[in-house]
């Protein structure tokens, strides 16, 4: 498929088909860089330092670059399928509109977006406690107490910290694609719903991890850390509610042998 489009890429037949759809687009952490698509596009347009500041016009000569290359592999795909672009359904994209706009109402979409919210506050309220906590972990450093490893909490605490700011919005984001499936037929194949559902499940309890690592490290945040905890842990229930064939769903490479 697309074959003028692969064609850029050497590795194109070790891609995984579609890998990048419910993955959680942590590529630094990502076990499948050298199996992905959207991975190696990123790499051949902007290497290793891809310009991220908006005012620079490289920034933008990427970014047509892209597009440009989307299209085209587009255009491949819908001659292949003998799909006419032209031909737009205004009904089905009314639909999508619509299942767009009820997504965004759904309870479980505002409790996925209040999450972000809680996040920020926490993190804004605790920063003198981060200070605190950076200087006694210094200075267990410096007096070298047996039994004591400073330097692997600290590490301990920057995972917990960069697992949760990954997914502070992460999660809403998947949390609202799913709820656009919600009603999708069920026809026999995986639902994009349910895959959908799953990653966000991932990221919640990832999350969860790493607030129990947080809630041990700063005591004096604790009841706000736990109100978090239970905010997440319902939003897994009701998750896993709504979507009772998510964990179920196989993603492409994640969830299946190489
Ligand atoms: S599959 Fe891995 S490499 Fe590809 S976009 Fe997702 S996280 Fe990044």
């Amino acid at each position: 498929m697309a074959d003028d489009f692969l064609a850029n890429y050497p590795n194109a037949e070790n891609f995984i088909p579609g890998i990048y759809n419910y993955c959680d687009r942590w590529c630094e952490r990502c076990p499948f860089t050298d199996r992905c698509m959207n991975y190696a596009r990123e790499k051949r347009r902007w290497g290793d330092n891809p310009p991220r500041d908006l005012q620079d016009p490289e920034f933008w000569d990427a970014f047509n670059e892209v597009m440009e290359e989307t299209l085209a592999l587009l255009a491949n795909i819908t001659e292949e399928l003998g799909i006419d672009p032209d031909d737009v359904d205004e009904e089905a994209l009314a639909e999508d509109e619509q299942r767009f706009g009820e997504a965004w109402q759904h309870p479980l979409m505002q409790a996925a977006t209040d999450y972000g919210k809680m996040v920020d506050q926490w993190f804004e309220d605790a920063e003198g406690d981060f200070l605190d906590k950076e200087e006694t972990l210094n200075m267990l450093a410096r007096v070298n107490a047996p039994g004591i490893d400073p330097e692997a909490e600290a590490r301990a605490l920057i995972d917990a910290v960069e697992v949760i700011r990954w997914y502070q919005f992460f999660i809403a984001a998947k949390v609202h694609r799913a709820l656009m499936g919600l009603d999708d037929p069920d026809d026999g194949f995986p639902k994009d719903g349910d895959g959908s559902a799953k990653i966000a499940l991932i990221a919640t309890e990832r999350s969860m991890a790493a607030w129990e690592r947080l809630l041990y490290a700063f005591p004096a945040r604790e009841m706000e850390a736990l109100r978090i905890l239970a905010h997440l842990q319902r939003l897994r229930d009701q998750t896993d509610a709504l979507f009772p064939n998510a964990r179920a769903f196989v993603r492409p490479g994640f969830d299946e042998l190489p």
